[in-house]
């Protein structure tokens, strides 16, 4: 017993960003405890992107584990895991704050019959085990909680711990066996409807533009998408505008949204309820353009505009054109 398994995520080839969260947070812990480190990519990868993850700390990758899997499917994914939970035995298992990483990370730790603990935002290790920090009550409460060393299943907060590589290292690569799994004929997804046109995701985005319910019209919109072409930007939503079915629900930052961490957050007509701020106060820069000088937003905002949207963004796209 002993170990940490990571298990992250690529998407198109990449390792997404949610993972080197991970990979950044298990290497820290791998040096303190003098643990191994084993990695299991979902998803997609080849071997010759390694750079990718090469400053991580890693011992072993494990590839391969969804080669065969076009789709993503919860009970085959779980099925691997367990797998190799078996093989290596971790005291640990880390998952990223993903999609896919808050469904799998609760059935692991049900099938193992060991203690999980999600939206993490701090691990430290104790002499004789961990203790671990994660919000509650909307981020109002941190909770800390204390564990031996009996194995215990995290899951990461998303887009909240910084990405820190250590000194190149060589890792081997290993094939995992799938065979034994058998067929699974449960749930299986058979389509990911993609949206119309390409965007770009606004928990990886670096660049955030987001629109609230000062926009009034859902046709007003196409001002934000604008504005975040003209700076390639993710287009972000308040779930006001959501919930009144003028964007989609991936596009929600917050509490029951999404939470982000970018270079740059532009609030357009959202006032800043706490369920809103929770999503979006780790980004490094909040510019606010609200025509109430009361709202919440400016209270927490790096740069604020008070003025009416429909006049201060067409300027801000021209200025940005030229
Ligand atoms: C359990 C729970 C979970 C929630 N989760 C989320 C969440 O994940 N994300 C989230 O966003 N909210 C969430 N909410 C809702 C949240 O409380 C707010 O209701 C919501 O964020 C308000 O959205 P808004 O700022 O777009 O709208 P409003 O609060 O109505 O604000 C609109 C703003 O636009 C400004 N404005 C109006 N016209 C103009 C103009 N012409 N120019 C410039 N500014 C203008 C107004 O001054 C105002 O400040 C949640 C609520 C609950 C109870």
């Amino acid at each position: 017993m002993g170990g940490i398994l990571s298990i992250i995520e690529a998407k198109n080839k990449e390792i997404k960003n949610s993972s080197l969260e991970v990979l950044s947070e298990s290497q820290k812990i791998a040096n303190t405890k003098d643990l191994e480190n084993n990695v299991v990519i979902l998803g997609e990868y080849e071997e010759n992107n390694s750079n990718q993850i090469n400053e991580f700390g890693i011992n072993k990758v494990l590839l391969g584990a969804t080669n065969k899997i076009e789709n993503y499917s919860p009970d085959l994914y779980k099925n691997i895991i367990l797998n190799l939970i078996e093989k290596f035995e971790p005291e640990i298992i880390i998952f990223s704050g993903s999609a896919i990483g808050k469904d799998i990370s609760p059935r692991i730790a049900a099938n193992m019959n060991y203690n999980l603990v999600t939206e993490c935002i701090e691990i430290k290790v104790e002499e004789n085990g961990y203790e671990i920090k994660r919000p509650i009550y909307a981020g109002k409460i941190i909770q800390t909680l204390k564990f031996n060393n009996n194995p215990i299943v995290l899951s990461l907060k998303s887009n909240y711990f910084s990405i820190n590589k250590v000194e190149q290292k060589d890792f081997s690569f290993e094939q995992v066996n799938n065979e034994e799994i058998g067929n699974i004929i449960s749930p299986v997804l058979k389509e990911i409807i993609q949206p119309q046109k390409e965007t770009l995701d606004v928990s990886e985005a670096s660049i955030i533009v987001a629109g609230g319910r000062g926009i009034k019209e859902p046709e007003n919109f196409k001002l934000i998408e604008e504005l975040a072409d003209v700076l390639n930007a993710a287009v972000g939503a308040s779930r006001a505008v959501v919930d009144a079915g003028w964007r989609p629900h991936s596009e929600q930052v917050g509490q029951t949204g999404k939470i982000v961490s970018p270079n740059l957050y532009i609030a357009i007509g959202i006032s800043g309820a706490i369920q809103h701020q929770v999503g979006m106060i780790n980004s490094k820069c909040i510019v606010a353009i609200n025509k109430d000088k009361n709202a919440p937003i400016f209270k927490f905002a790096d740069y604020g505009i008070v003025g009416d949207l429909f006049e201060i963004i067409p300027e801000l796209i021209s200025e940005l054109k030229k």
